[in-house]
């Protein structure tokens, strides 16, 4: 490593106007967010990126969450957010992530049963991630 190279790389960037945004990003950084729309499921696209979410539907009447399993076996959930159908998600906070109840999937990939608070995961009845 160069010298210098590190405080460089720690020094806090400072853009006037939008230092709250950054400090609530950095602090987001390695959470989980949900912070992409999409007006409706088709307009999801293929890939997303890791530990982001995307809101389907209006600000107001959100439909569904969707983002890839924090599994890492790449397979997409899809949570229903709508009051008129069941089972239903609440999406407490979006930026970090907070969900009510738990995701609880069976998919080609196994089973994935996990907790999202405050944008970590917590995986329910394994030890190993
Ligand atoms: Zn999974």
């Amino acid at each position: 490593m160069r010298s210098g190279e590190r405080e460089d790389w720690q020094r806090p960037q400072h853009v006037p106007g939008v230092e709250l945004g950054i400090l609530r990003r950095l602090r987001c950084w390695r959470r989980w967010k949900a912070d992409l729309h999409a007006d409706s499921v088709s307009d999801a696209p293929e890939a997303i990126r890791t530990r982001h979410a995307i809101v389907v539907g209006a600000p107001t009447h959100p439909k569904w969450l969707i983002f890839d399993c924090p599994c890492g076996a790449g397979h997409r959930v899809m949570l229903n957010l709508d009051n008129a159908h069941h089972p239903r998600w609440r999406l407490v906070t979006a930026m970090p992530m907070t969900l009510i109840p738990s995701v609880d999937e069976h998919s080609p990939a196994g089973h994935c049963h996990y907790i999202v608070r405050n944008g970590r995961i917590n995986w329910v009845g394994r030890k190993d991630r």
